[in-house]
């Protein structure tokens, strides 16, 4: 069996589509326009990307988008403070703090700090418990962008058994409260799981991640099985530069799984898809209006 692959490029682009269009109708019916804040403290290079890729993608779907770029040394209290302006300012529907932050100031006391109904990534405790008690959550982008593309490809998944390998706060832990959500019968596997192939082997939904470069072997895979790789990881190459791969190897496992997300081009996309999307699911809540249907 060779694989059908996800194809999160093409998915992400129709989402945005469907996401400017509902920007379109907000704006026309409704007088608003959605407003997402993003923060970002130093100069770390990745964070430098990710934060001029969801400026731009934010003003693609007809969104404003408020960039606030602070010096490393940016204190805690100066930061909570832009925060509380942000949380306070009706324009801002969204509010994005990019991590990491330096060491100097806590992070979670910032990601607390953020209105949870402007909490666009997610990461606020009330969200979090509002995804555990089946709540009206805004979800973290990642998890949630793997979860479309599962419904998309699997439908109802009522029954199936989902393993989810990685406990992290922003990926692992929502990933299957999400999964549960969809009443499958849920494994959490991590760093100290025993027989990583053996709780593998028996999932018909694989989630990897890890962050650790093809981990999960192609032969632990069932067959049919439906595999989503969330790991990003850069491996140098014979040239001397370097090439991403997932969590997943992905040469192997594509002749196993039933449908598999490549790396780059999988999971990737979708994350910023479904800021936007939950920028729009913030500003509607915040409205008091339902979400428009396009
Ligand atoms: P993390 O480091 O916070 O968590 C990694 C998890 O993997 C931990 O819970 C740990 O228990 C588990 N783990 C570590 N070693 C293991 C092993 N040997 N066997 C089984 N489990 C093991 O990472 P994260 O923030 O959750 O990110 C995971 C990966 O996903 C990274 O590669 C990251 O770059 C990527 N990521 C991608 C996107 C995207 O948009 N595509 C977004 C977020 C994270």
């Amino acid at each position: 069996m060779t694989a059908e692959l996800i194809d999160g490029k093409a998915f992400s682009a129709t989402l945005k589509q469907d996401i400017a269009k509902q920007v379109t109708v907000l704006k026309e019916k409704h007088n608003l326009i959605p407003g997402l804040a993003v923060v970002i403290v130093g100069e770390d290079p990745a964070s430098q990307i990710y934060v001029r890729n969801k400026n731009i993608s934010t003003k693609e779907a007809g969104m404003n988008s408020f960039e606030h770029r602070l010096p490393e040394e940016t204190t805690e209290e100066d930061l909570l403070a832009l925060v509380e302006k942000l949380n306070n300012d009706p324009a801002v529907n969204g509010i994005l703090v990019q991590l990491p932050l330096p060491k100097h100031i806590n992070e979670s006391a910032v990601i607390n700090a953020i209105s949870p109904a402007k909490d666009v990534d997610g990461f606020h405790v009330i969200n979090s418990g509002l995804l555990a008690t089946g709540g009206d959550a805004i979800v973290p982008c990642t998890p949630l962008g793997c979860l479309l593309m599962l419904k998309d490809k699997l439908g109802n998944m009522s029954g199936l058994d989902a393993v989810v390998i990685g406990r992290s706060n922003i990926v692992g832990k929502p990933m299957a409260q999400l999964l549960l959500n969809e009443s499958c019968t849920v494994t959490i596997a991590h760093s100290r799981t025993r027989n990583l192939p053996e709780v593998v082997g028996r999932a018909d939904i694989v989630v990897a991640a890890v962050g650790r470069p093809e981990i999960i072997k192609g032969d632990w895979i069932k067959e049919g099985a439906t595999v989503i790789d969330v790991g990003i990881n850069r491996v140098p190459k014979d040239d001397g530069k370097s090439r991403i791969v997932g969590d997943v190897e992905f040469d192997e496992a594509v002749k196993k799984a039933g449908a598999i997300t490549p790396v780059p081009g999988g999971v990737g996309p979708m994350t910023i898809a479904c800021l936007l999307k939950n920028t729009v699911t913030a500003t509607c809540r915040q409205a008091g209006i339902d979400e428009p249907d396009v």
